[in-house]
């Protein structure tokens, strides 16, 4: 007997995330009520994750409900927020029963990690389409926003840069990697961690933030254009993983994803030089890696400088995008 839309919801959803205190009706009536704390601000975000598109095909559901919840709560780091809540909409082509117990699992484990409630939703039969809505609250006035650097502040990004751009490559089968490179590149790609908890150390360090979604170039490019100014990078100083240090080092036609590759869903923020060892506390105290790679400049561009003193010619699509925009 096929699950009903109501047998989904009562059984993968209802009781999936812990609840929470402000949450007075969450799923089961028309809509949630939520009670939100005296004089914080809601901070909304929402992610649409289309089949074949942000994902292929046959990734594992967990790694769906993972990421879907994941990709939300970066926009929230992004911020400075701390999260409270989520909605999901879900399109189905199949009610089938293992698939929405591991794509539920994968949604509500990192739920779970930061206490965060599934509060409602909608459930409907078409192509696979997963759009998560999430909310947080912050301080008046503490939001971490894409505008605010100065001529001078330095730029920094939180762990390594095109981990998940390689492993897409590897998922699709145009590149080789050993099993252990393969596990952990593919593992950032399927389930990335949301850095929340730098973004809300970052409130009153960071003059601007943004998270790492379309590729490094492309959303610094955004934090540029929001402030009117540019960037010079140091190639030498981007982050890189080991696994993918190993691969580029064997194959130099991938040396610029880190910079334009997407899907890392790190922050990339910029502070006053005088931050410059409160940041490097931060790391220690959050156990995140964070480098600093280049300055904002008065200019309207990004360079980025190798550790000749060229300097590189991007041909990446996060370089055009901020050109475009200019
Ligand atoms: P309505 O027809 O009034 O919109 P629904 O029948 O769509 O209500 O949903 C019933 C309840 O289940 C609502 O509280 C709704 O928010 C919740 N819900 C539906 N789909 C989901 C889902 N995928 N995840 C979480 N809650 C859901
Ligand atoms: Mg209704």
């Amino acid at each position: 007997m096929p699950l009903s839309e109501f047998d989904i919801i009562a059984r993968y959803f209802a009781q999936a995330t812990p609840g929470r205190e402000d949450v007075v009706l969450g799923i089961g009536d028309d809509a949630a009520l939520i009670d939100p704390p005296a004089g914080q601000q809601l901070v909304v975000a929402i992610d649409t994750l289309v089949a074949g598109v942000h994902f292929p095909l046959e990734t594992d559901p967990y790694d769906i409900g993972w990421k879907a919840l994941a990709v939300n709560l970066s926009d929230l780091a992004a911020m400075g927020a701390q999260p409270a809540w989520l909605t999901l909409a879900l399109t189905l082509e199949h009610n089938d029963d293992d698939w929405l117990a591991a794509f539920s699992r994968g949604l509500a484990d990192l739920a779970g990690e930061y206490g965060i409630q599934l509060v409602g939703g909608d459930t409907t039969r078409g192509p696979l389409t997963v759009t998560v809505q999430v909310a947080g609250y912050l301080p008046p006035g503490q939001a971490l926003t894409r505008k605010g650097a100065t001529p001078g502040d330095e730029i920094w990004v939180s762990g390594t840069l095109g981990d998940a751009a390689l492993g897409l490559r590897i998922a699709q089968g145009q590149l080789q990697a050993d099993d252990s490179v393969k596990a952990t590149l593919c593992r950032r790609l399927n389930r990335p961690e949301p850095r929340l908890a730098l973004g809300i150390a970052l409130r009153d360090v960071a003059s601007s933030c943004i998270d790492i979604s379309d590729g490094l170039l492309a959303d610094l490019g955004h934090l540029c254009a929001a402030a009117d100014c540019g960037a010079s990078l140091h190639c030498a100083d981007l982050p890189l993983s080991s696994a993918a240090r190993e691969l580029m080092s064997a194959d130099s036609g991938l040396g610029d994803l880190p910079l334009t590759g997407g899907d890392d869903y790190e922050l990339c923020f910029t502070a006053a030089a005088s931050r410059h060892g409160a940041i490097q506390s931060l790391a220690t105290q959050l156990d995140c890696p964070l480098s600093c790679i280049g300055l904002v400049e008065a200019e309207n561009d990004i360079h980025c400088h190798d550790p000749d003193g060229q300097i590189r010619n991007i041909s990446g699509h996060g370089y055009r995008h901020f050109n475009e925009s200019n």
